[in-house]
């Protein structure tokens, strides 16, 4: 029935996913204008855009009362194009700043405070928006607390015996306090959260 895109969060990009497996024209890429178009009187509710979105920027109505309630949904939504853009936990790293390589692990451990290492392999990319930022991550961490992303190799895989991807590696006073794995969502980053204060409390 109709197609809505939430351009508060959309990056509005030429090559949007959406736009690319739209079968009837609904969903377009306007050069001119510079901006996505939509054009529900073609758009035959197939689903395969809202699919296709990796933020979860597009939504299909199947009839009016869906519509009005992701009108609404999209009206009080809070965040903007800026939340895609900060360092996040479980996501492709955006600022070289975070990233390390293997042989600089051990002196970013050695300090006097805690230190976390996020190990990824290229399988455990989320994401951006379904991801936690970093700064949440260590909100109630003292604020000498240092955030690393590291590619995993098969030494650092065999070293801290992991098993599944991000694996956050948790280290105070250059000790390792211990790991926690597996993708955490925006949804379930209070569990994560309780998860390192209880690691660094034992
Ligand atoms: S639901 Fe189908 S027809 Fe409608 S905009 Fe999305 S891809 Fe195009």
């Amino acid at each position: 029935m109709a197609v809505l895109v939430n351009f508060k969060i959309c990056d509005n990009a030429k090559e949007c996913g959406g736009v690319a497996v739209c079968p009837t024209g609904a969903l377009s890429f306007d050069e001119e204008k510079g901006t996505i178009v939509i054009d529900n009187d073609k758009c035959i509710s197939c689903g395969k855009c809202e699919r296709e979105c990796p933020i979860g920027a597009i939504s299909v109505a199947k009839n009016s009362s869906e519509y009005d309630k992701i009108k609404k949904e999209i009206e009080s939504d809070k965040r903007t194009t800026k939340d895609l853009f900060v360092d996040r936990y479980g996501a492709t790293p955006l600022s070289k700043f975070f990233m390390i390589e293997s042989q600089q692990l051990k002196d970013k451990i050695e300090h006097n405070g805690i230190v976390m290492i996020e190990c990824y392999n290229d399988d455990s990319i989320q994401c951006l928006l379904k991801s936690i930022p970093i700064k949440e991550l260590s909100q109630d961490l003292p604020k000498d607390t240092l955030f690393y992303k590291l590619e995993v190799d098969e030494e650092l895989i065999e070293q801290y015996k992991l098993n599944n991807f991000p694996s956050l590696l948790i280290f105070k006073d250059g000790k390792l306090c211990g790991k926690i794995e597996g993708y955490y969502s925006e949804d379930d980053k209070e569990i994560l959260f309780e998860k390192i204060n209880d690691l660094l409390n034992k």
